[in-house]
C-alpha cells in the first residue's frame, strides 16, 4: 500500500493543533534552549508536526544492520589495533590540531599508565548510524557512522509521543477526529531507555557484575549547552529505571570537580566513585578552544582513570571520515567481520554509496578527476564532526583549488544520495513552514567491549531518530538551527 498523505488540515484545525502540539512539548520536555537562555525558560524543539513516511523495508535493513555495523566500528579496536593506529597516526598530519591532539591523549594516557597499559580495559559505545532512503530503489544508504556524543535519542522518543498523542487525539483527521494512523504504523523509539540501559550495563560490569547503584556516572557537556533537555532525559531513565545517579560537568571544571585515587575517579563534592564517563562534548575543536591547555589536559586526565570511557579516544576516532571510507569495501568488511553471514554482508554492502579517498593510489587519482570535473554528484568531507563542515558540490572545485593537493588527502568524496522529498510541516518556535523536507534516519546501537579480552560483552540496537530539514538547505543540524526532529510513518 502506497504512503496515506500527510493530513490535510483546515486552518483552525491547524490552529487547534499547533496549541495542543507546543502545550504537550513544554508539558513533556520536548524543549530546547533559546539562544542567551536563562536557566527558567525552554522553547519547543524544532519538530514536523506529522511523522514522515518511511518505507518498512528500509527501516527493518537499517535496524537489522546496527549491530553488525557496531562490532564493526569496535573490532577495528578489538582485532587490527596496530591498523587503526597507523591509519590515525597519517591522519593527525593532517590535521595535527584536533584529531593529531586527540591521538596525543590516547598515546599519552597509555605512556602515562601503569606497565604502559589502560586500566580500564572496558569501553562502551553509544553509536549511531546515519541514513538517507534513495529516492529510486528505497534503499537506505549510510550517511556516517558516529562513535562520540551521539544526540537526539532523548528528543527522539519524545516527538514519537507527541505525534502519537495527535494522531490519538484525533488532531491527524479533518473529518471525524477518528484516529489517522494506526498506532504500529508510527512506533515510538525507546532510545531514552536503550540508551540509558547501556551506560547502566557499564556500570553494571564496572561493579564486576553487580548492580550497584553506589558508582555514578559522569557526564562532560558543552557550556551552556542548549540542547541539554535531550541529555535530561536519558539521565533521568537511568536513575528511575536503574536507580544510578548523573552528575553534569564541562571539559573546563573536570580539575576542580573531580579527584582520582588509586586510577578511580571521584566527584569531589560527594566522592561518589564515577563508573562511567559519558561524552556529549570534547568531539569538536570548539569544545577545547576556550582553555586549550586544560581542557585537553581534563580529556586525558579522565583517559588514565578507571572510569569506562563512552567512548575511549580510540573509539572516537575510529568514527573518523577517513575510516569509513576505507570500510566500504568488501575485502576490509571481511576481514573485520570475518564470520559474517553472506546475507548480512550483503544487506551492509547494499547501505555504502561511493567514498573515495583524494591520496595519490589509483583510486584517489581518479577522485580528483571526479572532483574536478563532475563536483554536482558529490560532497566533500573533512575529518570533522557535528555538521557545517561539508562543502558541497560546484563548490568543491574552488574549494579544493585553494588548499594545498598534499592536504587533499585528509578529505573523502563522497557520492550524494538522493532522497525523496515530502511536504511535511516543520514547527520552529511559533511558525509552521511548509516546504519540501529531506529526511535522515539514524539508529542507536549500544556496545560495551574489553579491550584486554577481545570480547564483546552486550551488543544492542538502542532505538532510531529521524531528522529532516529543507531540501533546500544542505546540512541538517538541529541544534545548529536549521534541521528539525521527526518521527517514522512506516508504509508498506
Ligand atoms: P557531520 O559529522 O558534520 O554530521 P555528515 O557526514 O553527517 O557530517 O554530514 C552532514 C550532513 O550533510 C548530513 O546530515 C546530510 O544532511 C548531508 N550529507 C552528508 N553526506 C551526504 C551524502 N552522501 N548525500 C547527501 N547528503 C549528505
Ligand atoms: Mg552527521
Amino acid at each position: 500500500m502506497p504512503a496515506k498523505p500527510f493530513p490535510e488540515l483546515s486552518e483552525s484545525q491547524t490552529s487547534d493543533l499547533k496549541e495542543s502540539l507546543l502545550q504537550w512539548t513544554l508539558a513533556n520536555g520536548l524543549v530546547m534552549y533559546p539562544p542567551n537562555f536563562q536557566d527558567f525558560s525552554a522553547n519547543n524543539a524544532p519538530i514536523t508536526l506529522f511523522p514522515t513516511p518511511l518505507p518498512k523495508s528500509s527501516f527493518q535493513n537499517a535496524q537489522d544492520v546496527q549491530k553488525l555495523f557496531n562490532e564493526l566500528y569496535i573490532n577495528l579496536i578489538l582485532k587490527e589495533k596496530s591498523w587503526l593506529i597507523d591509519i590515525l597516526r597519517k591522519l593527525s598530519k593532517f590535521d595535527a590540531d584536533f584529531t593529531g591532539k586527540l591521538f596525543e591523549v590516547y598515546e599519552k594516557a597509555i605512556e602515562q599508565s601503569p606497565n604502559k597499559k589502560l586500566i580500564q580495559p572496558l569501553s562502551l559505545g553509544l553509536f549511531r548510524s546515519d541514513y538517507m532512503v534513495h529516492d529510486t530503489t528505497n534503499e537506505i544508504k549510510q550517511i556516517e557512522f558516529n562513535t562520540v556524543s551521539v544526540s537526539f535519542g532523548g528528543l527522539s522518543t519524545k516527538v514519537g509521543e507527541l505525534h502519537t498523542y495527535l494522531n490519538k487525539s484525533g488532531y491527524y483527521d479533518s473529518d471525524y477526529s477518528y484516529q489517522y494512523y494506526d498506532d504500529e504504523e508510527i512506533p515510538i523509539s525507546n532510545s531514552i531507555n536503550e540508551l540509558a540501559q547501556g551506560l547502566a550495563d557499564a556500570n553494571y560490569y564496572y561493579n564486576d557484575e553487580t548492580k550497584s547503584t553506589k558508582t555514578v556516572v559522569l557526564i562532560v557537556v558543552q557550556p551552556g549547552e542548549r540542547n541539554c533537555f535531550d541529555q535530561r532525559h536519558i539521565e533521568y531513565a537511568l536513575l528511575k529505571n536503574h536507580g544510578i545517579k548523573t552528575y553534569r560537568v564541562t571539559l573546563e571544571d573536570v580539575e576542580a570537580k573531580t579527584t582520582v585515587n588509586d586510577s578511580k575517579l571521584y566527584i569531589k563534592a560527594t566522592m561518589d566513585e564515577v563508573s562511567v564517563v559519558y561524552y556529549r562534548s570534547g568531539y569538536a575543536p570548539s569544545d577545547y578552544e576556550v582553555n586549550p591547555e586544560k581542557t585537553w589536559a581534563a580529556r586525558l586526565f579522565l583517559e588514565k582513570s578507571k572510569a569506562i570511557k563512552s567512548p575511549s579516544v580510540l573509539t572516537q576516532l575510529s568514527g573518523a571520515k577517513k575510516i569509513q571510507q576505507i570500510l566500504t569495501k568488501e575485502e576490509i568488511i571481511k576481514q573485520f567481520l570475518p564470520d559474517i553471514s553472506e546475507t548480512d554482508l550483503e544487506k551492509i554492502l547494499s547501505t555504502f554509496v561511493a567514498i573515495y579517498p583524494l591520496d595519490d593510489t589509483p583510486e584517489g587519482q581518479t577522485a580528483k578527476k571526479l572532483a574536478l570535473e563532475q563536483p554536482e554528484k558529490f560532497v566533500l568531507k573533512p575529518q570533522r564532526e557535528g555538521g557545517g563542515n561539508n562543502i558541497y558540490k560546484e563548490n568543491i572545485p574552488g574549494f579544493l583549488k585553494n588548499i594545498d593537493e598534499k592536504e587533499w588527502g585528509a578529505y573523502i568524496l563522497m557520492e550524494l544520495i538522493e532522497p525523496p522529498k515530502h511536504k511535511n510541516k516543520i514547527i520552529r518556535n511559533n511558525d509552521i513552514y511548509n516546504e519540501d523536507i529531506i529526511s535522515e534516519l539514524g539508529i542507536f546501537g549500544t556496545i560495551l567491549f574489553n579491550e584486554d579480552s577481545g570480547k564483546i560483552l552486550t551488543n544492542n540496537n538502542a532505538g532510531w531518530l529521524l531528522r529532516s530539514k529543507f531540501s533546500s538547505s544542505n546540512e541538517g543540524g538541529v541544534a545548529a538551527g536549521f534541521g528539525c526532529v521527526d518521527n517514522i510513518y512506516l508504509y508498506e
